[in-house]
This record gives structure tokens, C-alpha cells and sequence, in this order.
């Protein structure tokens, strides 16, 4: 069996996971993993079977090394609407963990190699001799929905953690798709001589990145990066810099849709279209007196419910529920069941 990293062959390969173990353990809360549209509960199946001894413990591990506090020390606060942060970085670290993730998740939902086995020398041992041309955006979640993302239990899911390729970058937004009914994909912008964009979401982290074609410019990349930065709020990791300011680059509408960005006029559009929906002037007027009406235990039940539903073989939900129904003094459901099904009964209009 062979590396998919160092390519020699091995009689045993080890695991590895498409994001990292140690990221996945700082959200234990965290029930719904996306991997490019991919749902996985509790993270299971986001792992690679491929890689030796060796290129796991030490290599990427080494790339873990970094990436990991990056992620626990600077985004796992939760950020207001006009939070800024100012984050200090390593490119050369930041980049190679970076495309390491894709790449594991790459072969995880069977994308093109190609391109990230051209620079695997980069990547492993930063070998400068043949560097990808990489635009790394980053920027700030906010969580604008209404009830808490945490408590959604309407149709979306709570996912701090994500990695979608090929993001539709639009141009107009969907608010403005919505209103003519032509599809998000018309409005999508066209991006040239790339090979693929990626979204990531870890907690508040958020990152856009753009793996370029060989054959792309350097002044033409340059150019793009420019401009993105004026319309777009994602902001450049320069490669000759060490710190960078972070905004959010989130808004009422799309901080629940992971293959969507909006430019900063989309972001204004989707922020009236819900303040105005609302009977208080803001989302987070409304979220106050939401949470006054529902105590966490009450958003706990909801979410478990719901995830019963979702998930009806996971026997660690029923065990929550079961607890939680415990204490609350709730009878349960087993308990419960002989009177709800005669009370039904009596409702019904025919005889079962
Ligand atoms: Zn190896």
C-alpha cells in the first residue's frame, strides 16, 4: 500500500483525519460535521486510510503543531457584528496546513490530485523550490441568526466546522438571485485560471482560498486579490506579512449557508431584508427576547429532538434526551405511552 504522501509503499497505513483530531475535539458539542456537502455525525468518516507511519506522526503532525493553537488561541470566542481581530500568523506554517486539509480532503470526496502532488515537497517539508500559487482569505464568523445557531432546530444545522469546495463567490447575492428566481449560479463570479476555491468554517475561523493554475499570472493574481479585498470582507494573508485585521464576513442570510459568499453590498442587502422582517430594529434586539422566552434547557430539548429524528440509531442523543427528561422530572416516554396512545385514540375519527 502506498503513502499518498511520500509514495513508498507500506504493509500498514495509519488514519488520518480530514480535519484535524484535535480541532474536532474542541467542539465536543459539535454534532454535524459538513465535508463538501457530506454530512457526518460526530465526525465519523472524516478520516483517510492512506498515509504512512512517519508522514502522519511527524510530518503533519508537525503542520498540526501549528495550525491547531492558531485555531484554539485566536477563534473560539464568539464575535459581535462589528468585531475586528488582529491575529498574528506564520504564512509558510499557515499555508502548508492549510493545503494539507484540502488535500486529505480531496482524496476523502474523490476530487482532482493532481494539482496538490505537484507541491507535496512544499507541503511536507516546505521545500521552496516549487511553491503553489495560493490566495489565502481570512475573516471572522458572526452568528446572526435569530434563535442562536447553536439552537437551530428549523431545517439547518449547528456547523462550526466545514469544508466546502467550489463556493459559489457571488456577485450580486442571494437576495438579488431570489428576487429575479434565476439561479445563484448565474450570479456567480467567474474566477480564471483557478483550480478550485475552498470555504472553511473552523468555529470562528473562516477562510477562502483560491488554489490557482500554474499557468495564472502572478501579476494577474495579484490584481484579483486587490480588488477582491475592496468588495469582498475577506482579507489577504500576505506571504510577506505577520499580522492581519479580521472582520466578520458573515450576515443575517448566508452565516447558515457554507457554500455562499457575499460582497459587502450583499451583506447590507441581507442585513434590511431581515431587520426589516423583524419587530425589533436588529437581529440581536430580537435574539434577546427570544432567549427570555426559551430557557437552554427548553433549546436543549428542541435540538435533541430533532436530532432523534435525524439520527434515530445514535443512542448517545437518546441517553441526552433521557437525562435531560430526568431532570426536568419529566416523565419519559416509555412511561408515558400506554395513556398517550388511548388519549389519542379517542381523537381519531376512525377505529385502528
Ligand atoms: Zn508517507
Amino acid at each position: 500500500m502506498q503513502c499518498m504522501f511520500c509514495f513508498e509503499d507500506f504493509d500498514k497505513l495509519t488514519r488520518e483525519h480530514v480535519i484535524p483530531d484535535r480541532i474536532l475535539k474542541i467542539f465536543p458539542e459539535q454534532d454535524i460535521t459538513i465535508d463538501n456537502e457530506k454530512e457526518y455525525k460526530d465526525s465519523k468518516g472524516m478520516v483517510v486510510h492512506d498515509v504512512c507511519a512517519n508522514c502522519n506522526g511527524v510530518l503533519l503532525r508537525a503542520l498540526d503543531d501549528y495550525g491547531n493553537p492558531f485555531i484554539r488561541e485566536n477563534f473560539l470566542d464568539k464575535f459581535e457584528r462589528n468585531s475586528k481581530l488582529t491575529i498574528n500568523y506564520d504564512y509558510n506554517f499557515l499555508v502548508r496546513w492549510l493545503l494539507k486539509i484540502l488535500y486529505n480532503s480531496a482524496r476523502k470526496n474523490k476530487l482532482d490530485l493532481s494539482w496538490y502532488q505537484r507541491y507535496l515537497k512544499f507541503i511536507l517539508h516546505n521545500n521552496q523550490e516549487n511553491i503553489p500559487k495560493v490566495s489565502i482569505f481570512g475573516g471572522l464568523h458572526v452568528d446572526l441568526t435569530l434563535m442562536g445557531e447553536e439552537n437551530q432546530s428549523f431545517g439547518s444545522y449547528y456547523t462550526p466546522l466545514y469544508i466546502v469546495h467550489n463556493p459559489r463567490v457571488m456577485i450580486h447575492g442571494l437576495p438579488y438571485t431570489r428576487s429575479k428566481y434565476i439561479s445563484p449560479n448565474k450570479d456567480a463570479l467567474r474566477i480564471p485560471h483557478k483550480h478550485d476555491l475552498v470555504k472553511i468554517r473552523f468555529g470562528s475561523a473562516m477562510f477562502f482560498i483560491i488554489l490557482w493554475e500554474e499557468s495564472a499570472w502572478e501579476s494577474r493574481i495579484n490584481d484579483f486579490n486587490s480588488v477582491f479585498e475592496v468588495v469582498y470582507p475577506y482579507k489577504l494573508y500576505y506571504s510577506n506579512k505577520q499580522s492581519l485585521v479580521l472582520e466578520r464576513v458573515t450576515d443575517e442570510i448566508i452565516c447558515v449557508i457554507p457554500d455562499i459568499i457575499h460582497d459587502y453590498n450583499a451583506m447590507e442587502v441581507s442585513n434590511r431584508i431581515i431587520s426589516n422582517s423583524l419587530p425589533q430594529e436588529s437581529v440581536e434586539a430580537s435574539k434577546k427576547i427570544w432567549d427570555e422566552y426559551w430557557t437552554e434547557d427548553k433549546k436543549l430539548e428542541g435540538r435533541l429532538l430533532n436530532e432523534m429524528l435525524l439520527f434515530p440509531d445514535n443512542k448517545k442523543i437518546k441517553l441526552q434526551y433521557d437525562a435531560l427528561m430526568k431532570r426536568l422530572g419529566r416523565p419519559d416516554e416509555e412511561q408515558n405511552e400506554s395513556t398517550a396512545t388511548e388519549n389519542e385514540g379517542e381523537d381519531l375519527p376512525f377505529k385502528l
